[in-house]
């Protein structure tokens, strides 16, 4: 891709949606200050955003007040037939989008299209959730009176989305927010804040009325955030990022009581038992730990493998993981691109060496190009101690770390020695061994014989301290809805 023509430069021609948007305009942030996006592939500047203050945070809300009534009161077939819309623009600008976030995010283009394709489906699926809202009649078991049960719209919501899938953490959101009858306030990581900016862009064209979306990118999310906490016209905090950040908004969130929907960090264990297919098995671990180049909370972490197999599943591995051609993601035959910022790859390189320190043996990969750019290149490990750093935190990098084991029980508890419940991967020829053992994985989601487990018609979410709440399926416009309870006499 030629980075200097804006007839193919995605950057260039969205342009238009550069400020920050705030009741249906776009403008620059009070005072001018503005934040560079870099390209982790070249560590150039891409573009500059505005860094929002306390007062367009203000703006923000305001903006989503003056919308919230009329968005609530707006039928649901028309939300839906709006998100609709958005589905359909998203789908259309598909190429175009799934460039943008290679460039600001380092993603390989095909994994960025496959997150364009997942990410506009939440606006489908949540165009269909907008007109099944349902509610419950009953009597009371006395015979005094009828109860009804009504959801309503929450209120207004702070989305708060992180860097590594740029366009899906918002639309997860965003989605069934308005499918809700609920206006956002929507703050992106400031690392990919342009795909974020080129969504609204196309949510307003999809006739997304003025103020129903808000988004604002700002360097000091704290105050920002806190001070959007403490009106009492906002309602809904749902939050996607670490644990760590995680923790501190709760305890922000605290403080008025508001309603809180956690999507946290991960720690996915892999169990690889004998009588897997070694074929499914090993499609199923790339899939599971090379999406992203490894940095999804999803992400197998922790790649526990029975001992008789072990070794021709660590020589497999290694073979395919050694194999990848590693590049910007911008490059058709990237498979694995760069990291998203400098801080990234230091920190696997840290736990990289901490695991090496401690015992484990390197398969291939651990040197970092000396080349331009946040690269950090597939890594193997093998006989990776449970004392390893890598064991106890996200990795979110493209390094496999291979833990051998004997018996199911002690995969399990190996599995669940963790504070993060957020995903698992069972691999087993026996459907009935894998069912039992998805019971006892203390995790939010399972995948078994298959390395993926996103899907918009499916609840995401994790238990522990992964987080709390779900996104998509039929729960997630829920997390958007307040239950009314109407004792009628009737
Ligand atoms: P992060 O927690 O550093 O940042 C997430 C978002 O929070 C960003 O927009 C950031 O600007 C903002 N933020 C940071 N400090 C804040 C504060 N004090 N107040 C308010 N907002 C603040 O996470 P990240 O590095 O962007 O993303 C990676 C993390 O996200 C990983 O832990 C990953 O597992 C997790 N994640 C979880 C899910 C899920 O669905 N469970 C999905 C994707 C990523």
């Amino acid at each position: 891709m030629d980075r200097s023509n804006p007839a193919t430069n995605p950057v260039d021609s969205f342009k238009a949606a550069r400020g920050l948007y705030i009741g249906g305009t776009w403008r620059a942030a009070t005072g001018g200050g503005t934040i560079p996006v870099l390209d982790p592939a070249t560590e150039g500047v891409l573009a500059e955003v505005p860094d929002a203050t306390l007062e367009d945070a203000a703006a923000a809300v305001e903006a989503a007040d003056q919308a919230a009534a009329g968005w609530a009161a707006t039928p649901p077939r028309r939300r839906s037939e709006i998100l609709r819309r958005c589905f359909e623009l998203m789908t259309a600008r598909a190429e175009e989008l799934a460039v943008l976030i290679s460039l600001e995010n380092g993603k390989a283009l095909r994994d960025a299209r496959g997150e364009v394709a997942y990410a506009a489906e939440f606006f489908r699926w949540n165009a269909e959730e907008a007109v099944r809202i349902r509610g419950d009649l009953m009597t009371a078991p006395a015979g005094t009176n009828r109860i009804i049960v009504d959801h309503q719209p929450i209120g207004i919501c702070v989305l708060i989305t992180p860097w590594n899938f740029p366009a899906a953490m918002a639309t997860r959101k965003i989605g069934p927010a308005l499918a809700a009858g609920c206006t956002v306030i929507l703050k992106p990581a400031t690392e990919t804040p342009l795909t974020a900016y080129a969504m609204a862009a196309l949510c307003e064209e999809a006739g997304v009325p003025a103020g129903v979306i808000n988004v604002l990118t700002t360097r000091k999310p704290g105050p920002v955030i806190g001070a959007m906490l403490a009106d009492p016209r906002v309602r809904k905090l749902s939050f996607t990022g670490s644990t760590g950040v995680g923790r501190t908004l709760l305890a922000e969130a605290a403080k008025t009581v508001i309603s809180c929907s956690m999507e946290l960090g991960g720690n996915a264990p892999v169990i690889v038992f004998d009588d897997a297919d070694l074929d499914t098995a090993i499609e199923g671990v790339m899939l599971a730990k090379m999406r992203n180049a490894g940095q999804a909370c999803t992400a197998a972490n922790r790649i526990y493998v029975q001992s008789a197999i072990y070794d021709a599943f660590a020589a497999r591995l290694t073979g395919r993981m050694a194999a990848l051609a590693v590049g910007p993601g911008t490059a058709p035959e990237t498979e694995c691109g760069p990291m998203v910022s400098a801080a990234a790859v230091a920190k696997i390189g840290h736990l990289v060496e901490d695991a090496k320190a401690r015992g484990a043996k390197l398969l291939c990969g651990g040197q970092r190009p000396d080349r331009k750019g946040f690269y950090y290149p597939p890594t193997v490990l093998s006989e990776v101690p449970a004392e390893a750093e890598m064991i106890r935190e996200e990795i979110f990098g493209p390094v496999a770390a291979l833990c051998r084991f004997d018996t199911d029980d002690e995969a399990i508890a190996r599995a669940n020695d963790t504070e993060y419940g957020l995903s698992a991967y069972i691999f087993t020829r026996d459907i009935g061994r894998g069912l039992k053992v998805a019971r006892r994985i203390e995790s939010g989601m399972i995948a078994l014989n298959r390395g993926l487990v996103s899907d918009p018609a499916a609840p995401f979410g994790g238990v522990k301290q992964s987080g709390l709440g779900r996104e998509g399926g039929t729960e997630g416009i829920y997390e958007f809805l307040e239950t009314k309870y109407i004792a009628a006499a009737l």
